[in-house]
């Protein structure tokens, strides 16, 4: 007997016979003998339709309504399961998340959660109900109803598997786990057994299609046990994602997967001057305007001028190029400054590189034996990212996923 939380996504609850679907998943769990809360999204496109509908009133909608808005998507998946349960002949209750109270911040439409209050679920469980609770959604305080992002019914259900210390938090999607990459790009690719919670955030650019990263995060400060399943599959193990690293070091793959994104673009400020004091005239402007930086390179010196570029968010670059041309170069008397947002990220993960020498330059041979160019090098202890062309990043991938063998069985 063990207690398990279970999360469906909005394909999962897209509709009624799809609910049906998951009602007779978790009554065959229920009839194990296992205890069981199920957290429920929004049907699909739910929460895309309600934002339309407030910005057909406001361009831009105000947050505590907006909240008091869409959390009622999940509102409505939550009752209809409930149903499709009893109609099952399972005792089931459902609850809103201000209900359960799982008490939150007052940032309204990215609310973090605070506390829940555990002890109404531990009495339905221990009375045989399966407890259905609506993701996304918490209450502040001052009894406002906040929302956790988008995604954020994936946190929901990771933060009540910590709150009532379940034995996994089972996340049920429309795919079967986690991938070494991403399909669309190599059909060769697999699906992980395990994935360390490590790789996992370093892997975001795939993952976070499948687990909001913020639920990963949470995850790992209170060490919640992990899966990614489907919800389409009769059976099948999906993705555990663990904390523990396989110490066998035979059998410890070196890399587990190839992430990569188009999401950034890459600025150049050339000539500038290199003393004390330059790296935070450039970054802190920056900084200022809410923008994130990612990776950051500056070169040796010569004549006293270097070249520093870093890469931010394709969203913001032309923000970022307005910033640097108006208020930073003409402070800091640099030659000029360049850029470009037609750059894709490729990165090489696993934890296995902390034992393995050699993964860099193997990597830089594969991508230069197809005359793929390296703009921008980064690393950490398990990854390592290049900015290359955008128009190479898919053979990129597949080059990279073939040569570390990645296709072949873990
Ligand atoms: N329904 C919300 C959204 O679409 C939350 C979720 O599905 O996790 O973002
Ligand atoms: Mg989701």
């Amino acid at each position: 007997m063990a207690l398990f939380v279970q999360k469906y996504g909005g394909t999962s609850v897209g509709s009624t016979e799809r609910i049906k679907n998951v009602a007779r998943r978790v009554a065959k769990y229920y009839a194990q003998g296992h205890e069981l809360v199920v957290v429920v999204s929004a049907m699909s496109g739910e929460t895309n339709r309600l934002i339309t509908l407030a910005k057909e009133i406001q361009t831009n909608p105000d947050p505590r309504e907006l909240d008091v808005m869409v959390s009622t998507g999940e509102q409505v998946t939550v009752a209809l399961l409930a149903m499709a349960l009893k109609e099952l002949n399972v005792k089931a209750k459902s609850y809103t998340g201000a209900q359960v109270r799982i008490l939150t911040d007052n940032a309204y439409t990215k609310a973090r959660i605070l506390k829940i209050d555990e002890d109404r679920i531990r009495s339905d469980l221990k009375a045989g109900y399966v407890v259905v609770v609506a993701g996304f959604q918490g209450i502040d305080e001052a009894n406002n109803i906040t929302t956790l992002g988008r995604g954020g019914s994936d946190t929901t259900g990771v933060a009540l598997a910590a709150a009532l210390k379940a034995d996994e938090c089972q996340i049920y999607t429309d795919v079967n786990g986690i991938y070494t990459t991403d399909p669309r790009i190599v059909p060769e690719a697999r699906r992980l057994k395990t994935i360390t919670f490590e790789e996992m955030l370093e892997m975001a650019s795939l993952g976070s299609k499948v687990l909001q990263i913020r639920a990963v995060e949470f995850a790992g400060k209170y060490k919640v046990k992990l899966r990614v399943l489907s919800s389409f599959e009769e059976e099948g193990e999906g993705t555990l994602i663990t904390f523990e690293e396989n110490h066998n070091i035979m059998e410890q793959a070196v890399i587990s997967g190839i992430a990569f994104n188009r999401d950034e673009a890459k600025i150049t400020i050339l000539g500038a001057p290199d003393h004390p004091g330059v790296a935070y005239q450039i970054l802190g402007p920056v900084a200022d305007a809410n923008i994130g930086v990612d990776m950051i390179i500056q070169n040796v010196s010569h004549d006293g001028t270097t070249d520093f570029s870093f890469t931010v968010n394709r969203s913001e670059f032309t923000n970022t190029m307005g910033i640097l041309k108006d208020k930073i170069l003409p402070h800091i008397g640099a030659r000029d400054v360049i850029g470009g947002d037609k750059i894709a990220k490729v990165s090489v993960v696993g934890v296995g590189m902390r034992s393995h020498a050699g993964i860099a330059s193997k990597m830089f041979r594969v991508l230069a034996e197809e005359g793929i160019n390296i703009q921008m090098i980064s690393t950490s202890e398990i990854k390592i990212s290049v900015v290359v062309d955008e128009k190479y990043m898919e053979l990129a991938v597949r080059v990279l996923h073939k040569a570390f063998d990645l296709d072949r069985a873990q």
